[in-house]
């Protein structure tokens, strides 16, 4: 099996899932005592939000990039970045690098395709949901079509993000709040809601929603996997 390499820490309530959901794939798909190999560079969070703030981005190109290096000189096979986010660098990132990056978009566009789905609410913080990286991948590549929450409704979901779920807060409050902005999306046409940050899955399942739900931490490890004992 080849060695997955993770960028992590952003923030690693959702690293530790992907490291849980990476070793119980190996242990279910490989049985014995079979666990996953991997390497992961955990960043501090507090750095990464404050240069995310700042639109610092040439700067965290060069951190991500100079982490994922080190990742492949010590012997990773393939890299993931686990927040959605930080996609906004995978091109720059893949530049520096010589192993393939598994890239979260194309992992949830292809379970999205699943359904024979085609437009999707999509969640997650103000620069995945209002820039264009995200969307624009979805559209161009897959002819996948998102709709974004309401302006106050992204801030207050950034806020959570950042506030709340990336500390490990959960609150009945704030998952009321999410299912209601789901709700909202529902009835403007989304067919699906892409669970588009890593923390969101920790608070919103299933269960909470009436239409699918895409959770990129659970759909990016499971692509990353596949690739890994392939
Ligand atoms: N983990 C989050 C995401 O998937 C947010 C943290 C970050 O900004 O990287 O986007």
């Amino acid at each position: 099996m080849k060695t997955i390499g993770l960028l992590g820490g952003m923030s690693w309530e959702s690293t530790l899932e992907y490291y849980r959901l990476l070793n119980q794939l190996a242990q279910k798909e490989l049985g014995g005592n079979h666990s996953c190999p991997c390497i992961i560079h955990s960043f501090d969070f507090q750095i990464i939000g404050m240069l995310q703030h700042a639109q610092n981005w040439e700067e965290l190109s060069i951190i991500l990039s100079d982490a994922s290096k080190k990742l492949e000189n010590s012997g990773a096979d393939m890299l993931i970045i686990c927040t959605n986010t930080m996609h906004k660098l995978a091109d720059k990132i893949k530049n520096h690098i010589h192993i393939p990056l598994i890239h979260i978009t194309d992992a949830v566009a292809s379970e999205i395709q699943k359904k024979g789905i085609n437009k999707v609410g999509l969640l997650g913080t103000k620069f995945t949901m209002e820039e264009d990286f995200y969307k624009k991948k979805l559209l161009n590549d897959y002819h996948i079509e998102c709709i974004i929450p309401s302006s106050s409704e992204r801030s207050f979901i950034h806020y959570i993000i950042y506030n709340e779920l990336v500390k490990g807060i959960f609150k009945k409050e704030s998952k009321q709040q999410f299912k209601k902005i789901i709700e909202n999306l529902k009835n403007r046409g989304a067919e699906g809601i892409i669970l588009g940050c890593t923390e969101i899955p920790l608070l919103i399942k299933q269960k909470d929603c009436k239409i699918p739900t895409f959770d990129t931490t659970e759909i990016h490890a499971k692509a990353a996997f596949k690739q890994a004992i392939k």
